[in-house]
């Protein structure tokens, strides 16, 4: 499947839809989710069009992936949350429940997240 270049992250990128940046360097922006599920709720994406992370790890430039991991880390610290502990989550395709077909790593924290899933 080719990457939408009408999701919702795609418009933010082109500054089409607002976001409050928390973050910006050449190849990562990083803004809190428009519904959080947890005290620190932000989403960290790459610039380039990527639909999930199977496709940034095989189509990315080296710059691009490490640029992006650097600035992830960046964004941890930035947030105040590593000493308590916080999550990191990229979900990919229907089983993962992606929502936006641009590759994006959820950053939750603030409080305890308890199971890693939830139990059926
Ligand atoms: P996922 O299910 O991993 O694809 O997550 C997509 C996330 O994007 C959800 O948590 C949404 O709340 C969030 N989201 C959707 N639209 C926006 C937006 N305009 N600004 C910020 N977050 C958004």
């Amino acid at each position: 499947m080719p990457y939408d270049p009408n999701n919702v992250f795609a418009k933010i990128l082109r500054g089409e839809i607002p976001c409050t940046k928390i973050y910006e360097d050449d190849f990562t922006l990083a803004f809190p989710d428009i519904a959080p599920q947890a005290p620190t709720h932000l989403l960290v994406i790459p610039k380039g069009s990527y639909i999930d992370y199977a496709d940034f790890a095989a189509h990315a430039t080296d710059a691009e992936i490490l640029g992006f991991s650097r600035a992830l880390g960046k964004i941890v610290e930035q947030a105040g949350i590593t000493q308590a502990g916080y999550r990191l989550i990229a979900n990919s395709g229907e089983h993962g429940g992606q929502e936006v077909p641009h590759f994006h790593v959820h950053l939750v924290g603030g409080h305890a997240l308890g199971r890693m899933l939830a139990k059926e």
